[in-house]
Order: C-alpha cells, then structure tokens, then sequence
C-alpha cells in the first residue's frame, strides 16, 4: 500500500513538473512572439515616420518647383509678348520702308519726267503765228551744224536743233534713196542772221520786234527745229516746189521722221508755204498726219501733252 501510494505521488509529480514546463514554455513563447511585434510596430512606426517627413519635403518641392514654373511661364510670356512687339515693330519698320521706296520711286519718276522737260526748250511746240509769237531773245538751247552735203550748195552754213539733227538727216537720207535728193534752203535763224551764232548765244537783241511782226513765219526758224526744203531742179523757187514728186513724197512720209507742214494750203494762218518744214516729234507728226490735221488746229493744251515725247 505504501509502495502504491508513493508511486501515485510521483506520476502527480511528474505531471505536475511537466505542465509547469509547458506553461513555462509557452509563456515564453508569449513573451518572445511579443517582443517581435513590439519590434516590428516600432520599425512600422519608424518608417511611417520617415515617409511622412519625406512626404512633407516632396510637397515643399513640388510647390517650389510648380512656382518656379509658373515663374518661368510668366517669363516666357513676357518674353513672347516682346518678341511680337519687336515683330510688330519691324514689319512697321518693313512697311515704312516700302512706303518710302514708293515715294522714292515716285519721286525719282516725277523729277525724270521734270529733268527731261527741263531739259526741252518749252517753245518746240508752241504756236508761232500773228497771235502766237517767240521771245525775240530766244535761242536753243542746242544748236549744232548740219553736214554741207544736205545744204543747197551755194548757201551758207546751216544750223539745227542738237537733238533734232538726227531726225532731219535720217529723213533727208531716206528722200535720197526714194530717189528725190531734197536739200536745205534755210534751217536755223536767229533774230540777228548776220551776227556771229557764238555771238548769238549770249548776245542782248536790240528791237528787232517789228522785223519779227513783218515776218512770223520765221519765227519757227528761230526755233532750229524748222528747215525751208527743195530740190536742186527746183532750186530757189519756192512755190513750185509744190508741184515736185520730193514734195509729194515729205507729205506721205515726214511725219515718220517727225516733221509737219506748219501751213498747209488754206490754212487759216499764214500763207502757203510747201518748203516750209517744222520738227514737232514723231508721235504728234504721226497723229496730225492720219488725222489730216494741221499743227495749228489743235489748240496749245492738245499740243503741250506731246512736249515730252518729242524726241523720242
Ligand atoms: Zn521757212
């Protein structure tokens, strides 16, 4: 009985020993499992931490950076609305430009058309009659002598218009080889025919008005754009002129040369003069000749028009 009770004290013992063990081991596990959660929240917290503190930098950044940018933005508008007004200005500038070329251009083709009237003796195209009348002091302002061969031989040197001469010795040559050998009687003529001509540039003519009311016709002479023509047959004899073929040939083609007769039979002007030819430029000879119109029906403004032109 004692051996029994001995031996059930000790299995209690033992099962005693070994559920404190197995508690013992558990509440260390209890213990250690806790620790490790303590660790890891405290690492969770840590990072958490962190990433929020780095969260409140980035946002620092980000505001910093969009400022920057909307800094930049503003700049760069600045500068673009800048870059439209220099644009604005240089197209301005551009447009002022043209506009002063224009002018330029205008300008330069008006003092053309000016320099090359200043430069033709206005009275070329005037009328010279008993109401018209030139300047006894009037000399051209280019005068040049005409080649003898185209002279009536027997008279003296001859005179003509500087930049008419051409005109005149190219019709002349054109007659001759149409077969009519047409020579000049009498060209230029000033007031004083027996002075010196270099004398007669800047000589002071005396009263020689009532020479010049005695005989209007010469007053185109006095021009050096009018020549008295005839043919060696006819010679000196004015008005049979008239009757030559020469004749007939300057009055179908003179105008192509740019000479006109100043008074035709019935005029209202003057009396007759076939001889008598004035150069008037190519465009009014050519448009009185198909209009079979004399120098002297058109009135002074109709003739003014072809002034520039005269010599062309
Ligand atoms: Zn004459």
């Amino acid at each position: 009985m004692e051996i029994e009770k001995r031996g059930t004290n000790l299995m209690f013992i033992a099962v005693l020993v070994t559920l404190l063990a197995v508690m013992g081991y558990l509440y260390y596990e209890y213990y250690t499992q806790n620790q490790k959660i303590n660790m890891l929240l405290e690492e969770r917290n840590y990072f958490l931490l962190e990433n929020a503190s780095s969260t409140h930098t980035l946002t620092e950044e980000r505001e910093l950076a969009s400022s920057t940018i909307a800094d930049l933005s503003e700049r760069l508008a600045l500068t673009l609305e800048e870059l439209e007004d220099v644009e604005r200005d240089l197209k301005k500038e551009e447009d002022r430009n043209e506009e002063f070329e224009d002018q330029i251009r205008e300008i330069s083709g008006t003092v053309g058309v000016l320099d090359k009237l200043s430069k033709t003796d206005e009275e070329l195209l005037q009328k010279y009659s008993r109401t018209y009348f030139l300047n006894e002091n009037f000399v051209p302002m280019k005068i040049r002598q005409i080649d003898a061969e185209y002279i009536l031989p027997g008279k003296k040197d001859q005179y003509f218009h500087g930049d008419a001469i051409g005109f005149l010795t190219d019709m002349l040559d054109a007659a001759k080889r149409a077969g009519h050998d047409l020579k000049i009687i009498s060209a230029y003529r000033s007031f004083d025919e027996q002075a010196d001509l270099k004398g007669q540039y800047t000589q002071v003519y005396g009263s020689g008005s009532n020479a010049f009311s005695a005989d209007q016709g010469y007053s185109e002479h006095q021009l050096g754009t009018t020549v008295d023509l005839t043919d060696p047959v006819t010679g000196g004899t004015y008005t049979s002129f008239a009757q030559t073929e020469a004749y007939a040939w300057l009055i179908e083609n003179a105008h192509r040369y740019g000479f006109i007769l100043s008074y035709p039979e019935d005029n209202g002007f003057y009396i007759y003069e076939p001889w008598h030819w004035r150069f008037v430029g190519v465009d009014l000879a050519s448009d009185l000749h198909r209009e079979d119109k004399s120098f002297y029906d058109l009135d002074q403004r109709q003739l003014d028009e072809y002034l520039i032109s005269i010599f062309d």
